[in-house]
């Protein structure tokens, strides 16, 4: 068959599942074919062969399924940074981008030397704050497999994080003192919440946080002192807002900021 026909095949089965159906099936040969997306188009009537054929229409059906396309391309992409991510790791969303220049605009006010980013995922926060600032940048996570991704990432784009395993604060407390910032995109996704199929793929601790999504900040600022002095950015869920008033308005100074789609996502907890 000839990679033409492929194309147009795959392209049918996933035009079900997505709308960007032509997009993704570039994708999809070019991890099946070893061709960048661009080289595709070059070599449109070469012949592929009867094994590269029935791998690409597996992954398409798969993907038509609710199968997220990053976890089959082994890609994503951030803040301009390829990334590798896997099966049993979070994907990074764009609304983060916002929380990465939320960071860099504390950082460069209150002259920040060293940041931490909890529950790294990819490391794509600490990645992209790692590159664009002169910050010592720690990464802590409770799953082994983040840490290694994280670790993947990190040196691809050779900048040094440190990581550390454990939740919450645990893995900064013996050297919290010198830890002036703390960002982070936590699990707040209520457990009554219906997903989509591609974000069922994703693994449950990294999306939910109990019945109202706040367990992980209610569970994070449980000992307040051992934060004072320090901001704290997070991500949030819309319609968590005044949740999180109540739960952090007398810790400190709290602001909320939107994301590119104008919903409130973000709060910035300056601790008293
Ligand atoms: N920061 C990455 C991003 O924005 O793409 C990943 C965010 S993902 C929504 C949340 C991450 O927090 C997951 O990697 C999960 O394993 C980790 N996590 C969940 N509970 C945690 C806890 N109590 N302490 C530290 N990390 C935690
Ligand atoms: N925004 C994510 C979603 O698509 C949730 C992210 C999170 O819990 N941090 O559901």
């Amino acid at each position: 068959m000839k990679l033409r026909d492929l194309y147009t095949k795959i392209k049918d089965i996933l035009k079900e599942a997505s709308e960007s159906s032509g997009s993704e099936a570039l994708s999809i040969l070019s991890k099946v074919t070893g061709r960048s997306r661009e080289g595709l188009l070059m070599d449109f009537e070469e012949e592929v062969s009867e094994a590269q054929c029935q791998l690409a229409v597996s992954l398409a059906r798969k993907r038509a399924s609710g199968y997220p396309l990053q976890y089959i391309t082994e890609k994503c992409y951030f803040y301009g940074l390829e990334l590798y991510v896997c099966e049993g790791v979070f994907i990074p969303r764009m609304e983060t981008e916002v929380l990465v220049d939320l960071s860099l605009q504390v950082i460069e006010e209150k002259n920040i030397e060293l940041v931490a980013d909890v529950g790294t995922g990819t490391g794509c926060i600490a990645i992209a704050i790692a590159l664009n600032s002169q910050c010592e940048v720690f990464a802590t996570d409770i799953s082994e497999k983040a840490l290694q991704v994280a670790k993947k990432n990190a040196e691809k784009y050779q900048v040094q994080i440190g990581l550390l395993k454990g939740p919450y604060l645990e893995p900064l407390l013996h050297f919290l003192d010198r830890v002036q910032l703390i960002v982070s995109n936590p699990p707040y996704v209520s457990s009554l919440a219906q997903l989509p199929a591609d974000v069922q793929k994703e693994p449950s601790e990294a999306l939910f946080a109990g019945e109202d999504g706040l367990d992980f900040y209610r569970n994070f600022f449980s000992v307040p002192s051992l934060l004072r002095g320090k901001t704290i950015i997070m991500e949030m869920s819309p319609e968590q807002e005044s949740g999180l008033r109540e739960l952090l308005q007398n810790l400190g100074k709290l602001s909320f900021f939107k994301d590119q789609f104008n919903r409130t996502r973000f709060f910035k907890l300056e601790m008293e």
